[in-house]
This record gives structure tokens, C-alpha cells and sequence, in this order.
């Protein structure tokens, strides 16, 4: 059904003779990092060496995946390439369009009935171009991937973030935006600047309450939400060889909230382990005759000082079960300091939901220790405290559980079973109905990945906390947040003292998978009579027109659009929960273009002064005003602007809408390259300190933009409203055929030239 084995024997029947030349070239050992980048160039054998955060590389990946939201508006660009059939394994999963609201069975009955026009359009685009289908319910794509897909030593790339799980089983898997998806579908390179290296050296192992989940709740708090920003961080040591396969995914999928470009570990036999459990023998074997290729040289974790440009070592033995949160997962308290810190930042204590699952957390090791607690609700004579809920990630896991007697231990503590989808981690879950805005203060905890303000439920009062499955079902369980299960007490029906024993699962089934319809739908050999159909009136979906080229007069009078104040995510830009009924049709999402974003003149959300008339209006009415006036704008930014996800909406909105340039102290990584591939321009301030000479009322003029060139500075002056101007330079990361994307309205337009 799913994997290519020719495919991965392909890519394994090279590495050897690849890495060999890499090695030479760069003259020392290979990281393993290093190994699967030299080994998947787009030129074949490696001819040079690159320079690590300087030199862009175009790369041969093996595969592409792509979630239901983010897929749409990919396929509906891949239409628009002009061939016949993807040029590498791909696949689509129907995930991110199924809300959580009372049940599994109810919730995806609904969602087949409210987005069938979408999931027909996806299935029926899969069946014409050769993709692999996952129809809704089959589970959540990077959980789905993990079971048939990822393969030691392997590249693939993947239409949503948290893509980067699937180096749990040993791959360079990055998120990506959809444009960048299109080029490799297409049969064409796919370009990234050359990664640093992060090392992260586990010393010990885990035992007792600490999971895997806690060592990159801990990575977190070392590196801050940037501090991977542009790095590949590979793990090592005997903490990483003792974890199980999918713990390793864990930690992988996570690295996506410290803006790593991917995480990797080492082929192990954990590896062998799960690729043999998930029926993928062949896989295990043929990894197993390259093995040497599917991790660092020797030297490497021996002296690892010498090969990374960070190291970072944590030990295992010591490490303690974490929370992070609320609002940011890279703040990190330790659990036995959590009744300390709730007091000092005034966190409510009552926990009222706890959740568990998601594509971070939900294999069957985390279901069975989570369960193994959930026994212990009985036993001990307890009650959950909380509300609490599972997401499995794919109907593998779901059928598995089902047969091993843990849907019913969840039953027995009152848990809803939601969906194999992503639910309430990515707002999908109606919590509030139309009342999440102004939703009470209030704290929650889940074994999700993302903790942003109004992530989960929509509601901005709503704390959320992220830890591991196993302390998520305690704390939901004492139902309070400073619970700490390591050293405390509860108090059973009979009023007696009692601890939580210490969780136990298994690392996987020891009956073996199992599973009737695990949802996937092969396409046809010849899809080229299949007719892919979108009406015009659809709310939903929209053909997309080809980007007009932003022209150098147009770059002069530009109005300010928005100065947002602080963190500026993917979410701030093109949010999600109820929009994502809109991320086939580019016009209608407009209408959420930077509205979470805080206005830094008036410090309040979707609130800017549209120039033109003085007033204050809604971002996307000012936007529109501006662009019926003809007029480009820009949106100037603080650090980090477009951290998040991948979603290229939040390039493609502003583009769609007439925003023409991004200005900002740094980018993150993919959105940056979202901007740059539909012909916008995302500049940096040299000078960090002009961000505060930027005023409400401004007007830009680029007057060297008809010299845009690699590696050269442009200056913009700033007219402010009492006439008086400020020139700033302006750095870009553009290199030439960046450029070409520039000037020829977008990547897409430069692809369907090339086809022509
Ligand atoms: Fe879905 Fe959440 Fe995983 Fe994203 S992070 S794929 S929203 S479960």
C-alpha cells in the first residue's frame, strides 16, 4: 500500500559512494546530518563543499507529503505546472479539517458532510496526478508517515511543520510551504540554505516519570523558540539509543518550537524495532546493509565539539518531568518548581481539561503509559479531576488500543475519544461554540506540541500548559496544575492518602498492529481522464490566477499597512480554526489577513489607520481600500516574524491583497522563503534601532530597488507625515533566481515558464 521499497533501495544503492566523495571533499568525518544532506543533492554525486547558514543548495527529496489544509492551495498550484503526474511519492492526509466536538464517529461524520466539497476535490486531484490519498479519519499525517513512510537515511519534505517528526526514524524531513512543495511534485530541485548543526548529547536514560516529551521540553528551554532557527539538531548518546523509536519521534517533532529546520537521530535497532512492528521487513533489512551510512562517523559523537556549531548534553538520569507554558512552549518549569511559579505568575491551579494524543504524542507507548494510569483511577478508588481526551494519531494506533482493552480503561474514567485527527491542537475543537473569544481565564494541559493564545479553543484566556501524555493524565487526574506526581499525594473516596504508581506501557504492541481499513486510497495507474471539478460559486475553493509581477514603480508611496507589536506568528497572520474552512479559496481567507496581529500605535488587534481616510478600520478592510486605491504596502515587524507553521497563506493572503514588501528584525525561516517564492520582498533592518523610526502615517519609497541584486543592501526612504524623511538600509537573503521569482510575479510563474 504505501512505501517504495525500490525507491529507498535506490537511494541506500548510493549513499556509500556519495558520502565517501562528501567526505573528502570536506576532508573530516560526517555528521549524520551531513551524510543524508551530501547524499541527496540535486547534482547527484557532491562536487563541492557547502558552507554551513551561507551557501543555498538545490536537493533531490524522496518524498512529499501534504495535510488537507495545506494541500489545497499546493495541489490547486500544482494544477497550474503543467505536467501529467508528481515527479516523487507523495501523499495527502485528511487531518486538519475535522473539528472536535462531542465524539470520534459523530465528530467525522460531521466533517464529511461540512467539508466533502474539499476532501472530494483532494481526492480527486490525488487520483489525476499519482498522489496517495488518506481519506479523513485515517489518521494525522506525520503519525501516518512515521508508520509507512519515513525510512533511515532518507529526505522528504512535507506541506506543514511539524513534517520534521518523522527524524525520529532517522530522516532529514523538513515543513515546507506549498510553493516549495509544487517544485519537488514537479519533478524540479528544491533549494535551502545549508543548515548548522545542533548537537545534543543524551547521556543516561529515561526512567520513572520523565519521557521523551521532557527532553525537548527541556531543548526548549535551552534554545528559546528561535534558537534552532536555520540548524539541523541531531541527538546522540546512550539516552538516544535507549528510546524507542516513536519517543524519538517525539522529540523530533518538536524541534519545529525551537524554528530548527529538522531534528535526526541515528539508526538504532529502536529503529529496526518499529520498522519490522509497522510490517516494513524489507525496509529493516535493507537499512540494516547500510547501516553505517545512517549515522555520524565515529568521531563524530566521540568528540563532538569538533564537527557541531552547538553542542548541548543533558542528562537523562536527572532529568525531571517539565511543563511548558502558557502561551509559549519554550518556557519551561520543572515539575517540582511548578507549585512555586503558578503562585508567582498567578496561573489558575484548577486543571480543567487534559488532552492527550496529537501527532506528538500518541503512539502506543504513550497511549499504554498514559492508560496504565487511567487503570490506577479505579484501583486507587479516585476520580479524574478534569476533563480528558484522546486524539490517536492515525486508525492504526486507534484499532490497536481498541483491541488491547485501553479505549476502555479511557471510557471507564468518563475520557472522550476524539477523531485521528488534529482536533484541539490545532483549534479544531468547539469548545465554547461562538463564545471562544470571550471564553473565561482558565488552564489546561495537553501532550500537544503548540501552546499559543487561542490555539487550542480559540478562547485567549485559556492557559495552556504541554507535557508529556504520562503527566498530562496525572495532573488530569489531581486536576491541578501543581500537581507533581513524583512526590505527592491524593486524597480516594475513602478519604485515605494515596500515590500514582509510576506509568508502564510498551514500547510497541505485543500482539502486533492491527487494523481493518487504516484509510488509504491508492490512486489510479492513468488518472489523466479524471476531471477535477471546482465551481465557481464555491466558498471554499477557488482556481487560483497567476501573481502579477510587483513592479518597480508600484515600490514607490507605499503606505504602512501594520507595525505589529511583538510576536508576530503564522497564526497573527493567517489564523486557523475556523478559517481553515477557507485555505482552498484565496480571497474569502483574505479576510483574515493580520488579524491577530497587535497594532504597536495602539496596542490593540485587527484596529489600523487606513491612511487614505484616517480612519481605523479592520486590517483587511484597510488593506483592500489601499489596494482599490492601487496602492502597495508593507508590514514592518519585530524578531522571529512568521514563526510558526509553514502555512504559505501567510504569504500568499498579503501577496493576493496587495501587501508588497515585509520588513522585519529577523524572519523565521520558512515563512521568509513563503514570501520570497510569491514574488514579495522580505527585507531585514540593518540597523535593528529604524524599527522605531517607522511611524503610522508613513510612506515608503524603494528608490534603489531597480538595482535588487544579490548580497546588496537597499534603501528605503521613509517619509514621515510632517514631511521630514529617514533612509534606512535594507538587507535581503535573495540570490539570483530568487529574484527571477521576484520578477516574474512569483516561483509558480517562473516554473509554468520553464513548462511552457
Ligand atoms: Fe495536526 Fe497538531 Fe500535529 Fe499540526 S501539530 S499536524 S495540527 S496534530
Amino acid at each position: 500500500m504505501a512505501f517504495d521499497i525500490d525507491m529507498i533501495k535506490g537511494v541506500y544503492a548510493s549513499m556509500g559512494e556519495r558520502i565517501e566523495k562528501a567526505r573528502k571533499l570536506v576532508g573530516r568525518p560526517l555528521t549524520l546530518a551531513e551524510k543524508i544532506l551530501y547524499s541527496h543533492l540535486w547534482e547527484g554525486t557532491p562536487s563541492k563543499q557547502f558552507s554551513r547558514g551561507k551557501d543555498y543548495v538545490d536537493f533531490a527529496p524522496d518524498r512529499v507529503a501534504c495535510q488537507d489544509a495545506t494541500a489545497q492551495m499546493a495541489l490547486l498550484q500544482f494544477m497550474h505546472a503543467g505536467k501529467p503526474k508528481v515527479a516523487v511519492p507523495t501523499t495527502v492526509h485528511c487531518d486538519h479539517l475535522i473539528q472536535a466536538k462531542v465524539d470520534a464517529k459523530t465528530d467525522l461524520k460531521r466533517a464529511n458532510q461540512t467539508s466533502n466539497e474539499v476532501f472530494d476535490f483532494l481526492e480527486s486531484v490525488s487520483n489525476k496526478y499519482g498522489i496517495g490519498f488518506w481519506k479523513p479519519g485515517a489518521g494525522i499525517i506525520h503519525q501516518v508517515v512515521l508508520e509507512n513512510y519515513a525510512f533511515p537515511g532518507g529526505m522528504m519534505i512535507g506541506t506543514d511543520s511539524h513534517t520534521v517528526n518523522a527524524g525520529g526514524l532517522g530522516m532529514v524531513a523538513i515543513g515546507v510551504g506549498g510553493a516549495d512543495a509544487v517544485d519537488v511534485m514537479a519533478g524540479m530541485a528544491w533549494e535551502l540554505k545549508f543548515p548548522k548543526l545542533i548537537g545534543v548529547k543524551l547521556t543516561g536514560k529515561l526512567s520513572g516519570w520523565t519521557a521523551p516529551k521532557d527532553v525537548i521540553l527541556k531543548v526548549a528551554d535551552i534554545l528559546t523558540a528561535k534558537g534552532g532557527t536555520g540548524a539541523i539538531i541531531e541527538y546522540f548518546g546512550e539516552g538516544a539509543t535507549s528510546m524507542s523509536c516513536t519517543g524519538k519521534g517525539t522529540i523530533c517533532n518538536m524541534g519545529a518550537e525551537v524554528g530548527a529546520t529538522t531534528s535526526t537521530f541515528g539508526y538504532d535497532e529502536s529503529m529496526d524495532r518499529y520498522l519490522r512492528a509497522t510490517d516494513r521487513a524489507d525496509v529493516a533489512d535493507a537499512a540494516f546493509e547500510v547501516k553505517e551510512h545512517l549515522t555520524a562517523d565515529a568521531d563524530v559523537y566521540a568528540n563532538p565539539e569538533k564537527y557541531f556549531d552547538q553542542l548541548i548534553e543533558i542528562n537523562l538520569d536527572t532529568l525531571e518531568p517539565h511543563l511548558n507554558g502558557p502561551f509559549t512552549p519554550d518556557l519551561a518549569t520543572p515539575i517540582s518548581k511548578m507549585s512555586e511559579a503558578a503562585k508567582e505568575n498567578d496561573w489558575p491551579l484548577n486543571v480543567e481539561v487534559g488532552l492527550i494524543g496529537s501527532c506528538t504524542n500518541s503512539s502506543y507507548e504513550d497511549i499504554s503509559r498514559a492508560a496504565s494510569l487511567a487503570k490506577q483511577v479505579s484501583n486507587k478508588k479516585l476520580k479524574m479531576k478534569s476533563q480528558f481526551t484522546i486524539t490517536p494519531g492515525s486508525e492504526q494506533v486507534r484499532y490497536t488500543i481498541e483491541r488491547d482493552g485501553f479505549i476502555d480503561t479511557f471510557d471507564g474514567v468518563g475520557a472522550t475519544v476524539f477523531a485521528n485527527a488534529c482536533g484541539p491542537c490545532i483549534g479544531m475543537w468547539d469548545r465554547y461554540g461562538d463564545k471562544a473569544a470571550d471564553g473565561p481565564r482558565n488552564t489546561i494541559v495537553h501532550s500537544f506540541n503548540r501552546n499559543f493564545a487561542k490555539r487550542a479553543d480559540g478562547n485567549p484566556n485559556t492557559l495552556a500548559f504541554v507535557g508529556s501524555p504520562e503527566l498530562v493524565t496525572a495532573i488530569a487526574i489531581a486536576g491541578r496544575l501543581d500537581f507533581n506526581p513524583v512526590s505527592d499525594k491524593l486524597i480516594n473516596e475513602d478519604g485515605e492518602e494515596v500515590m500514582l504508581e509510576e506509568p508502564r506501557g510498551y514500547e510497541l504492541p505485543p500482539e502486533g498492529f492491527a487494523v481493518e481499513d487504516a484509510g488509504f486510497i491508492a490512486p489510479m495507474e492513468d488518472g489523466s481522464g479524471v476531471q477535477v471539478v471546482v465551481s465557481p460559486t464555491s466558498e471554499r475553493l477557488q482556481l487560483l490566477e497567476p501573481f502579477v509581477p510587483i513592479t518597480t514603480e508600484s515600490l514607490q508611496g507605499v503606505k504602512l499597512l501594520i507595525k505589529p507589536f511583538g510576536k508576530c506568528t503564522t497564526d497573527h497572520i493567517s489564523m486557523a480554526g475556523p478559517w481553515l474552512r477557507y485555505r482552498g479559496h484565496l480571497d474569502n481567507i483574505a479576510n483574515n489577513t493580520l488579524i491577530g496581529a497587535v497594532n504597536a500605535f495602539n496596542k490593540q488587534t485587527n484596529f489600523v489607520k487606513n491612511q487614505l481616510t484616517g480612519e481605523y478600520v479592520a486590517v483587511p478592510d484597510a488593506q483592500r481600500a489601499y489596494k482599490k486605491a492601487g496602492i502597495k504596502t508593507i508590514v514592518v515587524g519585530d524578531h522571529n516574524y512568521g514563526e510558526g507553521s509553514s502555512r504559505e497563506h501567510a504569504a500568499m493572503q498579503p501577496r493576493h491583497l496587495g501587501v508588497a514588501a515585509v520588513l522585519v528584525k529577523s524572519f523565521a525561516r520558512i515563512h521568509e522563503t513563503n514570501l520570497k517564492k510569491q514574488g514579495m520582498l522580505a527585507l531585514t533592518f540593518a540597523n535593528e534601532n529604524d524599527y522605531d523610526l517607522i511611524q503610522e502615517d508613513d510612506t515608503f519609497n524603494f528608490v534603489d530597488i531597480k538595482d535588487f541584486a544579490p548580497g546588496k543592501q537597499l534603501t528605503l526612504e521613509v517619509v514621515h507625515a510632517n514631511g521630514s524623511t529617514d533612509n534606512i538600509m535594507v538587507n535581503h537573503t535573495y540570490n539570483q533566481s530568487q529574484i527571477e521569482w521576484f520578477n516574474e510575479g512569483s516561483a509558480l510563474n517562473v516554473i509554468k515558464k520553464e513548462n511552457a
